[in-house]
């Protein structure tokens, strides 16, 4: 019989990678089930690194779930997960988001609101009392470290800390923050890219008050790592003002640890820009403590200042 497959959602991310391998091995060991961790694509930057200190292999990548039975960890949605789930009976979820899903039988659901599923899954090996190999927890606590940027995002639980440090001295990892801020970082690696792509990355146009502002952002664990490259940026947006007639050009550069921000201005406005954030440009640079959203937080005090 074709093995029991277990999967997280597409477009995987490191809870998803490590609570299909956790939530496999500790079904495997506590209830005799045959299943295999497999994951619906290839593993990013941050898993990788992960995978790598931890000397774990990826999980197979597969398509479709060629089996009878599945197990879905950190998804319930169909939209979310294998594309012929329909097809497949879906015999347990471990999972930590809301709920979009029914079921014709009885299925094992262990949905609790913590910081990541390897947290839920933490304390399942607890209270079975089955050992979690040394490498499964070094996944694990990378899946908490992940989902909860290092215990510091809103979505944190007392449940997580607990299970990360008990995580690590099962790993073996001495100082957990030292190689939760590597990882990070590893998700976040702007080394790689080309001045003219850090400030291209997602930015956006707005059309504000006769004036054509260009918006860039990119997510870092250390503004400094981006603010290093000053020069070629400076370079790569002056080039993009004159080529593509932007009036002014803002440059968000967000620490994802400490949700701040630092931005830098280039072209015209500069005046306007300093009033909407109520900061002193120096060099065209300022920070914005506790900014990390463009859509939320930057673009409508602009708008006030250049529409108002
Ligand atoms: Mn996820
Ligand atoms: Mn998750």
């Amino acid at each position: 019989m074709a093995k029991t497959l277990v999967f997280g959602h597409q477009n995987p991310d490191t809870d998803t990678i490590a609570s299909a391998i956790s939530a496999s091995y500790f079904l495997n060991k506590a209830y005799k089930l045959d299943t295999e961790a497999v994951a619906l694509g290839t593993p990013n930057a941050e898993t990788e690194y992960a995978l790598n200190y931890f000397k774990v292999e990826a999980p197979r990548v597969i398509e479709n779930a060629d089996t009878k039975e599945v197990i879905l960890v950190d998804h319930n949605e169909a939209s979310q997960s294998v594309a012929n789930l329909a097809d497949v009976t879906v015999a347990g979820v471990y999972d930590h988001h809301k709920i979009n899903f029914t079921s014709a039988a009885p299925l094992w659901f262990i949905n609790k609101p913590l910081g990541s599923v390897a947290t839920v899954l933490y304390y399942e090996y607890q209270t079975a009392g089955i050992e979690i190999p040394a490498a499964v927890a070094g996944m694990m606590l990378s899946a908490i470290i992940s989902d909860t940027l290092l215990l510091k995002s809103p979505t944190t639980t007392p449940m997580d800390k607990p299970a990360l440090e008990g995580l690590a001295k099962i790993a073996g990892l001495s100082d957990y923050e030292a190689y939760g801020l590597e990882m990070l970082k590893a998700g976040t690696d702007l080394s790689t890219k080309t001045a003219k792509e850090l400030i291209d990355g997602d930015a956006k146009s707005f059309e504000l008050g006769g004036q054509t502002l260009r918006i860039g952002q990119v997510n870092t664990v250390d503004v400094n790592d981006v603010f290093a490259r000053r020069d070629d940026i400076v370079a790569a947006i002056a080039d993009e003002l004159s080529s593509e007639n932007y009036d002014t050009f803002v440059f968000v550069v967000t620490n994802i640890l400490d949700s701040n921000s630092d931005i830098l201005v280039l072209g015209d406005n500069q005046d306007k820009i300093a009033t909407a954030f109520d900061v002193t440009l120096v060099d065209g640079r300022a920070s914005l403590p506790g900014v990390v959203s463009r859509k939320k937080q930057v673009v409508p005090p602009l708008t006030t200042v250049f529409e108002g």
